[in-house]
């Protein structure tokens, strides 16, 4: 059993014990971004989110884990101060060289744990490549979405908008890094994004008309944040 779970903590030789005795070993992969997240979360909230769930999945799976780049594709942040973007082919090239140079050393199974929405499709790309490629299996799980607490918290998303800095990702990093926290620079603090409220009743999850009316209000959104 393993001690330590980062890859960069390990000796080799600890390393090579835990291929050879771990009966199905598996490598962790965190991935996130640095990006704007509003006035009072870190710069790294996706990144330090995705790290804090690699090395739990990985102590309590006898796994390793790896964060190979801390940050991740947010060319739709850089309108906002402290934003670091990669590339789509340079995120592409990270993750593909890194399942690569594992996929070597006779890793055959991979998990990617990816926080940041931005890196989705081109997480995506890389399993489908890697799995021709390097011949490994590797998945990119999300949810759980059929729990109660996982249909309550995707309805609530939906009628909110909350998909960046609001409610769970405040909650989120209250309760993994609290320190990094600034709630403080919220008390004068007014939201910048406003949906007008006649459009705000279609994002009621419920309504028949949700599914159309939210493709057409996404359809419409403009591809940068500060916009
Ligand atoms: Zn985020």
């Amino acid at each position: 059993m393993l001690t330590k779970f980062w890859i960069h903590e390990l000796t080799r030789p600890a390393f090579e014990e835990w291929l050879k005795e771990e009966a199905s070993p598996v490598i962790i992969l965190g991935v996130g971004s640095v990006e704007q997240h509003g006035p009072h979360l870190p710069l790294g909230t996706d990144s330090l989110t995705a790290r804090a769930y690699a090395h739990e999945v990985a102590k309590r799976t006898n796994s390793v884990c790896v964060q190979p780049c801390f940050p991740g594709y947010s060319p739709h942040h850089m309108g906002f101060c402290g934003t670091i973007t990669l590339k789509d082919t340079t995120l592409l090239a990270v993750l593909m060289d890194t399942i690569e140079s594992l996929s070597k050393h006779g890793i055959k199974r991979f998990l990617v744990i990816n926080i940041h929405g931005g890196n989705t499709h081109i997480v995506n790309l890389a399993m489908q490549r890697a799995k021709r490629e390097f011949r490994v299996m590797i998945a990119a799980p999300v949810g759980p979405s059929d729990t109660e607490i996982g249909r309550l918290h995707g309805e609530r998303q939906k009628k909110h908008f909350d998909v960046h800095s609001g409610l769970t990702e405040t909650t989120t990093a209250l309760t993994l890094f609290p320190d990094l926290v600034d709630m403080g620079r919220l008390a004068d603090w007014e939201p910048t994004f406003r949906v007008h409220p006649e459009l705000m009743a279609f994002l009621e999850g419920k309504r028949k008309d949700h599914e159309t009316v939210s493709q057409v209000f996404r359809a419409c959104l403009e591809p940068d944040t500060h916009h």
